[in-house]
């Protein structure tokens, strides 16, 4: 089968090396690690066997937590406590508007596009959230593997736009990772059932997690998955089953929707913990602790429960059907239901979802795992480590393809990372009066002139009928199939004449060559990385310089000796000098090592600070 492109640009190892790769699922409520290890793909716990990492970031006085700890601490210090940065990547702060007002945080205008949330620890950006995430991750990969990771795969909901799959990428970038690619859910979940191994077919995801409904109908055509539709709701999850759960709850207690926050939180706790053991579990006692030293001893069975979540699940089958129409199929043509997100494992769910495809689900994988372990299998292709025998069938295409237009400059008709099977058309015309033939001229690359890119084909259009220019109205086709074939096709409107050619788009070019193309469009776009590595670090560097001057000139006679002075401005001097050269990578180390000289200050300036802002209160105001 013609490819088009084997493995990623400069990513092909010698067979004998094994490198180590990782698929990440980064997640809006909890992101996992998972790696292939003795030819199967397992997800990795952390130090204490966990293997779900909530994805919630606190940005706390001393440290940076992610995890389980962070989650902990949200109730607390909401403020500095972000959680669901995946709702807010690649967004503007007016789309996050839009999302309504149930996010806590304080959110900051920026002079770039990008909002941050004010933290304790500075402004961040759901990029930078996204990439404790990764990097909590990683380190838990490197650790438990006992090596670097070459790369990873991480992936996103299918209905990611191009700025929200960038901003990913920025994340895994900013964490320090070799991103392989980024991998649709859906097709991650596919892959993880081995249904790309399996005959061409169209299947159903249905991903129900804690906030959000994700349903995606895919078409596997000859080894490569096509997103047919996906549907939705992003205001749909576990949490909403909570929800129904406390309610009842409530109503039995006869407490008000008033209650006390409190009260709600450990009552919204309880029913979490009530529904998930009723997954297994026909019925489940609860206890509550009122405010007014009432217990309340109950039960919820099954059948109740399903009676209250009914509403929720038929939701979501609203949304399946609507994703079918858009598909243009019915139920009965999907040949496979995968079950992705804890929130499926609820029982109920399952037998719904079977009366409306007609089909038992998938449902061996573990629902919160399938997703990670389908990118831990591609990032395991993608390093290199499977040797020749199983290719790996890129579903986009590497670089854009497009046309010569007037004055030697190329019009990209579809562009870098489309995902294939493709087709994209353009309408041109003739420029001169008269006109019978026209030349078509088929380009592969990022540049902007003809002379830059890569030339592919040339062909004629003949037998147009003359006419004034720009009358004539000139279709030109591009077609790429799954084997990552072009065929291009001109066609006059008016008379119906045609010329048609195939060509496929990346033959002969390596893997070298399409790394220098794309580096070279990106440096002639003003971006070339180094500079702008460089560039950053320098402003990382005098911001820190910045605020440590600022320190010591408000406190730093108050709380350091001449020789604790004498150790931080030694740092400092040592920052400044390195910054002034050119090397990034000395710039980032020394900031490092100026931040663990000043450890001590800050702590100290910390404190300080907490005894001057409790001072005058009462501990109570604390609890
Ligand atoms: P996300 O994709 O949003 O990160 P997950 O797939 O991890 O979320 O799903 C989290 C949701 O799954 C939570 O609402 C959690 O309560 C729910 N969940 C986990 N285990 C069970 C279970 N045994 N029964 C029902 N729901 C569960
Ligand atoms: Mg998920």
């Amino acid at each position: 089968m013609a490819l088009l492109q084997i493995s990623e640009p400069g990513q092909s190892v010698a067979p004998h090396q094994r490198r180590l790769a990782a698929g990440i699922d980064l997640g809006t409520t909890n992101s996992l690690v998972a790696t292939v290890r003795s030819g199967s793909a397992v997800t990795l716990p952390d130090g204490e066997g966990r293997h779900l990492l909530p994805s919630v970031v606190r940005f706390g006085g001393d440290a940076v937590i992610v995890g389980a700890e962070a989650k902990a601490a949200a109730v607390d210090d909401p403020l500095n406590t972000v959680a669901s940065a995946k709702r807010l990547i690649g967004r503007g702060l007016d789309d996050i508007e839009r999302l309504g007002n149930r996010l806590p945080y304080q959110f900051v205008r920026t002079d770039t596009a990008v909002p941050r949330i004010r933290t304790r620890r500075g402004d961040v950006s759901p990029v930078e959230v996204s990439a404790e995430i990764l990097k909590a991750l990683a380190a838990r990969a490197e650790s438990v593997l006992g090596g670097e990771l070459s790369g990873v795969v991480v992936t996103v909901p299918a209905y990611f736009d191009e700025a929200q799959r960038q901003a990913t990428k920025d994340a895994a970038r900013l964490a320090g990772l070799k991103i392989f690619r980024l991998l649709n859910e859906p097709t991650a979940a596919a892959v993880a059932y081995g249904l790309d191994k399996n005959a061409d077919g169209v299947h159903a995801i249905y991903d129900l997690g804690g906030g959000t409904f994700d349903i995606s109908i895919l078409r596997l055509r000859r080894g490569v998955f096509e997103v047919l539709a996906t549907s939705g709701d992003s205001a749909l999850g576990g949490d909403d089953l909570d929800r129904a759960v406390a309610r009842w709850i409530m109503a039995r207690v006869g407490v008000e929707d008033n209650a006390s926050h409190r009260l709600l939180r450990r009552l919204l706790r309880d029913a979490c913990a009530a529904k998930e053991a009723l997954s297994t579990a026909d019925r489940v006692p609860l206890h509550l602790e009122l405010p007014n030293g009432v217990r309340w001893e109950g039960e919820l069975d099954r059948a109740t429960f399903d009676a209250l979540v009914d509403p929720l699940i038929a939701k979501t089958l609203v949304a399946c059907r609507r994703c079918l129409r858009d598909a243009g199929l019915r139920p009965d043509a999907v040949q496979d239901v995968v079950m992705v997100g804890g929130s499926t494992r609820v029982p109920r769910i399952r037998e719904r979802v079977e009366e409306l495809f007609g089909t038992p689900p998938l449902v061996e994988i573990d629902p919160d795992r399938v997703v990670a372990i389908g990118a831990a299998l591609q990032a395991d292709v993608l390093a290199g480590n499977k040797g020749g025998d199983e290719v790996l069938l890129l579903d986009v295409i590497p670089l854009s393809l497009g046309l010569e237009t007037m004055g030697g400059l190329v019009e990209k008709i579809i562009p870098r990372n489309t995902t294939i099977p493709v087709a994209r058309a353009q309408e041109f015309t003739t420029f001169k009066d008269g006109q019978t033939a026209m030349v078509i001229h088929v380009l592969q690359g990022e540049r902007e002139l003809v002379a830059d890119c890569r030339s592919l084909v040339r062909f004629e259009l003949r037998e147009i009928p003359p006419m004034m220019a720009g009358a004539a109205r000139i279709l030109v086709s591009f077609e790429v199939d799954a084997d990552g074939l072009l065929s291009v096709t001109a066609r006059e409107q008016s008379s119906g004449v045609k010329a048609q050619v195939e060509v496929k788009p990346s033959y002969g070019l390596t893997d070298a060559e399409i790394e220098s193309m794309l580096r070279d469009a990106t440096a002639r776009a003003g971006e070339d990385l180094q500079a702008r590595r460089l560039h950053e670090q320098q402003v990382e560097a005098e911001r820190t310089l910045a605020a440590l001057r600022a320190a010591l000139a408000s406190d730093g006679d108050a709380l350091l000796d001449a020789t604790e002075r004498g150790l931080v401005e030694d740092a400092l001097s040592k920052l400044e000098r390195i910054a002034a050269g050119g090397d990034a990578e000395a710039i980032r180390i020394a900031v490092g090592d100026l931040e663990k000289a000043c450890d001590f200050y800050v702590e100290r300036r910390m404190n300080r600070s907490i005894r001057a802002a409790v001072a005058g209160h009462k501990v109570e105001e604390f609890e």
